[in-house]
This record gives C-alpha cells, sequence and structure tokens, in this order.
C-alpha cells in the first residue's frame, strides 16, 4: 500500500493549490479525483468555461451592436456559430486542465482517479477503474460543490438545467427563464442574452446579487434593463413544469400574485451545495454542519486532528481564489507554519458587461455594524479612457472610515472592474486611507483613473474630473 504525508480528496482550485504547495514543502503527497480530468468545477464547468462563453459572446455582441459605429463595416450579417463557440470554450478548458497534469507530474504529485472515500482516519479506498487504497498522515478534504436546486423541480438536464448543461447548449434559447438573480444566473444569462435569446430573471430576493453593496445591484438592475433583460425581483417560484420543448414556471410577486414565465430553456442557479457524497466521512469520524459542510476551525482542521477540509465543502464563500488560498494555508499548517488569510479581503467579482467588483465591507454592512463612515464616488462616464471605448456604465465607490480615512469598502461597476479590484485589495491588505490612494498616480488614460477619483471625492469630496 502507498504511503503518503498527505493526500488530498478532490482536484478542484482548492485541491489542487494544495498539493502543489505540499509538494513545494517536501511532502510526499497524492491526490485523488473521481473524473478523469483534474480541476474540479472551476477548470471544467465553472470559472474557466462560462469566461471563455462571455467573451465569444462579448466579441459578437461588439459586432453586432458597436462595430459600425467603430468605423467597421462588416459586408453581409455577422451570425454566430454556437457549435464552433462551445468547441472552442472546451479546447480552453482542455488547455487549461491539461495544464494542471503538467503541475502535477512537475511537482511529481502522485495522481489517483477514482471515488475517494474514508475507510479510516488515516486510510483512503478509490475506487476507480481498478480499487486501491491509500495510507496517509494527513488528509485534506476537497470536494468541492454541486448546482442545488428547489425540492418541487426536476433538473432533467434538457430543458430545465444548471449551468453545467447551460455551458454547452446546441441551440440557442428563444426564451431563457433563469430562477436566481445571483452570480451564475446573470453570467450566463448576458451570455444567452447577447446571443439573442430574451432572458427572464426570477430572483426571491428584493434585489439582484443580493449579497453585494446595494448600490451594484441598482447599477447592475440599471444597465440590465437597458440591454432588455426582463428583471422579476421578490418573486417566490413555485412550480416548474415542462410541456415537450415549452417550459413553464409559476411564481408569487410580491403582491401575492401569481405570474406565468413561458420558455423554451429554465436555468435553475439558486446557489451551489457542499459535495461530500460517496466521501464516507463517517467512517473518520468527520463532524458535518447542519448545512453539510464539513466542520472546520480557524486552521481549517475537522474534529478529527489529521484531516482539513478547505474550497466549497466549507464554510464561506464558493469562490476558486479562496479556495485556492485555503488550499495554500492548510499545507503551510500541516507543515507547522503559521499562515493566515484575510477572508475580508478576498474579492467577489461577477463577469457581466460592464463587470461588478468588490472588496471588503458593504454599506449595510457598515450600517448594520455601526459604524462611521463616508463614501466617494465617481461614475466611469466621466472618463475619457471610457468614452473611448464607449464603456461608460458604472462608478467606483469608496467606503472610508469617518475618523481615520481607513478604506474599508470598495465597490464598483464597470468595464474591466474584475481586474480594478487588485488595486483594492492591495490598499486595503496595508491599511491604506482613501486619501493615500488619491494620492498615488494613476495611469492616464485608465479606468483605474476612476478609483483615484473616488478616493479623492471620499478624503475631502475634491475628485478632479466631476
Ligand atoms: P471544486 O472545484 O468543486 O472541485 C472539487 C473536486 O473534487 C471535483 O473535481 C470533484 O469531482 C472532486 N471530488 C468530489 N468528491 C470526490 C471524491 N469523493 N473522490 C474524488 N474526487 C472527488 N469562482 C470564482 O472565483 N470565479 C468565477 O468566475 C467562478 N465562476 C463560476 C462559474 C460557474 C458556472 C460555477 C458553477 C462556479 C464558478 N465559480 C467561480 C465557483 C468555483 O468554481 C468554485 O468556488 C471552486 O471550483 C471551488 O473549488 P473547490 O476546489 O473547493 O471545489
Ligand atoms: P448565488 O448565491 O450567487 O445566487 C443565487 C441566487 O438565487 C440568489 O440571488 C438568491 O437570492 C436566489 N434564490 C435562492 N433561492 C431562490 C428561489 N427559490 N427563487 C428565486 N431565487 C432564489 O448562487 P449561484 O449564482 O447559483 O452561484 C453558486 C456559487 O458559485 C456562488 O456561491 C458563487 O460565488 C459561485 N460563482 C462565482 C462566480 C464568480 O465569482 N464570478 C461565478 C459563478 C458562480
Amino acid at each position: 500500500m502507498n504511503s503518503y504525508d498527505v493526500a488530498i480528496i478532490g482536484s478542484g482550485p482548492g485541491g489542487y493549490v494544495a498539493a502543489i504547495r505540499c509538494a513545494q514543502l517536501g511532502m510526499k503527497t497524492a491526490i485523488i479525483e473521481k473524473y478523469s480530468v483534474l480541476g474540479g468545477t472551476c477548470l471544467n464547468v465553472g470559472c474557466i468555461p462560462s469566461k471563455a462563453l462571455l467573451d465569444s459572446s462579448h466579441h459578437y455582441e461588439d459586432a453586432v451592436k458597436h462595430f459600425e459605429e467603430h468605423g467597421i463595416d462588416i459586408p453581409g450579417d455577422v451570425k454566430v456559430n454556437l457549435k464552433q463557440m462551445i468547441a472552442r470554450k472546451q479546447s480552453v478548458v482542455d488547455q487549461t486542465t491539461g495544464g494542471i497534469d503538467f503541475l502535477m507530474k512537475k511537482n511529481k504529485i502522485d495522481v489517483y482517479q477514482g471515488l475517494g472515500s474514508f475507510k479510516d482516519a488515516t486510510h483512503i479506498l478509490i475506487k476507480g477503474e481498478k480499487e486501491e487504497e491509500i495510507e496517509a498522515k494527513n488528509i485534506i478534504i476537497a470536494t468541492g460543490s454541486k448546482p442545488s436546486s428547489l425540492p418541487f423541480i426536476n433538473i432533467d438536464k434538457e430543458r430545465i438545467i444548471t449551468s453545467t448543461e447551460a455551458l454547452k447548449l446546441t441551440e440557442i434559447p428563444k426564451h431563457l427563464i433563469v430562477i436566481g438573480g445571483g452570480v451564475i444566473g446573470l453570467e450566463l444569462g448576458q451570455v444567452y442574452k447577447r446571443l439573442g435569446a430574451e432572458v427572464s430573471v426570477i430572483e426571491y430576493m428584493d434585489r439582484i446579487i443580493p449579497t453585494m453593496d446595494a448600490g451594484l445591484s441598482k447599477e447592475l438592475n440599471k444597465v440590465l434593463k437597458k440591454q432588455k433583460f426582463k428583471i422579476n425581483t421578490s418573486h417566490k417560484v413555485k412550480s416548474v413544469e415542462r410541456k415537450g420543448d415549452e417550459v413553464i414556471v409559476k411564481a408569487d410577486n410580491k403582491k401575492g400574485e401569481e405570474v406565468e414565465f413561458k420558455g423554451d430553456y429554465c436555468l435553475v442557479s439558486v446557489g451551489r451545495r457542499p459535495y461530500t457524497d460517496g466521501l464516507n466521512a463517517e467512517a473518520a469520524g468527520v463532524k458535518l454542519t447542519e448545512r453539510g459542510q464539513i466542520e472546520v476551525n480557524d486552521n481549517l482542521q475537522t474534529n478529527v486532528s489529521n484531516i482539513y477540509a478547505i474550497g466549497d465543502v466549507v464554510k464561506g464563500a464558493m469562490l476558486a481564489h479562496k479556495a485556492s488560498e485555503e488550499g495554500s494555508f492548510v499545507a503551510e499548517v500541516i507543515a507547522g507554519q503559521k499562515p493566515h488569510i484575510n477572508y475580508n479581503l478576498i474579492p467577489g467579482v461577477v463577469y457581466t458587461w460592464p463587470e461588478v467588483a468588490s472588496v471588503g465591507k458593504t454599506e449595510e454592512q457598515l450600517k448594520e455594524a455601526g459604524v462611521e463612515y463616508k463614501t466617494g464616488q465617481f461614475p466611469m462616464r466621466a472618463l475619457g479612457r471610457s468614452r473611448a471605448s464607449m464603456d461608460l456604465d458604472g462608478f467606483v465607490k469608496i467606503l472610508a472610515d469617518k475618523n481615520t480615512d481607513e478604506v474599508l469598502g470598495v465597490h464598483m461597476v464597470g468595464a474591466r472592474a474584475a481586474d480594478m479590484i487588485a488595486e483594492a485589495v492591495v490598499a486595503m491588505e496595508y491599511k491604506a486611507s482613501a486619501e493615500d490612494i488619491s494620492r498615488m498616480s494613476h495611469a492616464h488614460p485608465t479606468f483605474a483613473e476612476a478609483t483615484k477619483e473616488a478616493a479623492l471625492a471620499a478624503t475631502e469630496d475634491r475628485a478632479l474630473h466631476i
């Protein structure tokens, strides 16, 4: 039987990063993945394929809506070749997952393909093409998550679908009904909206992206409405039925009236659930929370001292970069180091266009905590860079402590906000004040100038270009 210092179950951005860091720290490391391809949700059916389709559909929309104004005439009609779009997406996925194979080899990590299940706290059975057993002093559970649904919905994976199927449709929906106005619903809704589908979003809460700063929800809602999304907030879905090629969704609106939506596809994107099926955690004595997550302490250690858990299967934001930070963290804990993760500074991004990005506290959180704060906001449309590319929507908002000027939260909607948020993360990691940011030179013309201007506005209401 092969014996390891560390065995990791699951090869998503949590698991594979943990494996690399363990190997870097000199530990004999194994990784177990039930699928034949490494990379988990993120690389196979999550971050990477969704961004590939967002990019392709963005190009199409630019060609149809904006090329003429830029002075680019295309003879004949611009057409979508969905088959090619999906094939390109798959080749991006294949290149990326192939990169993980390379990294495992480079770091001399043994890869086992098969479902890993605990035999006891130091032994894992692996059921793949053959059955194997390995032994490990330390085990990291990185089994991730799966789409969740509502009890009355039958996901048939044809017309009533999750994100996994939405990434490989063979036709463009005529009318896509999206249940859940969160990240997945809006990103994938926007892909098909750009390609020509009518898209209706049904959201239970009174605003889309309800966990982000309310100002971002409001701005994104406004922009999506301009893009002809039909957004229905405060709607409680009560039935989803398929009749042939038609899907009928019934919901109660705010007033309690029944509203019916008829479409040809329904994307269910109401969140994800931690995945522990087949893991047999009880054989090792590992405790789960009421929500089905693996219970961990601040060191991401379970109630069994040599077993750790990271990523979507534990508490916290279900984000790839959060999972990866936890992967490195746990490897370093096992190696006897004292690493730290600043969970307050894990940024959140929605890759719609304009993009939405956020870090730190929202206004709602500051109000609830009774923190005195000041706000500096700057609209993207006031930037030369925005006019040059015709990306006029959105703003940057900086929330700073009223007394100390320390930046407490940065929230933005706009072109390339996903990349711009990194500046805010760095600033906040080093406890910058709004004035600190306002005094740093920002290249001109860039979208990032909006961050400087918002910082100037937060400092003493002295934005320059408005
Ligand atoms: P996962 O990536 O889910 O990996 C877990 C792995 O464990 C899987 O490969 C699974 O097969 C394997 N596994 C499970 N049980 C066993 C077992 N018993 N034995 C062996 N193997 C097992 N996050 C972002 O930060 N940015 C984005 O842009 C983004 N976009 C997304 C888009 C979509 C459509 C979706 C669905 C998710 C997106 N996410 C995004 C979320 C991101 O994918 C997850 O947060 C991330 O993948 C979690 O990583 P993980 O390592 O915890 O788990
Ligand atoms: P989510 O939590 O972002 O959004 C789910 C939405 O569904 C919420 O707005 C919620 O209020 C709504 N909802 C819940 N129950 C409902 C009901 N009965 N009727 C109508 N609406 C209902 O979840 P998601 O969009 O499914 O994404 C799952 C996870 O994947 C998220 O945690 C997210 O962090 C991650 N993800 C991240 C990215 C990214 O970072 N860009 C992209 C995609 C997914």
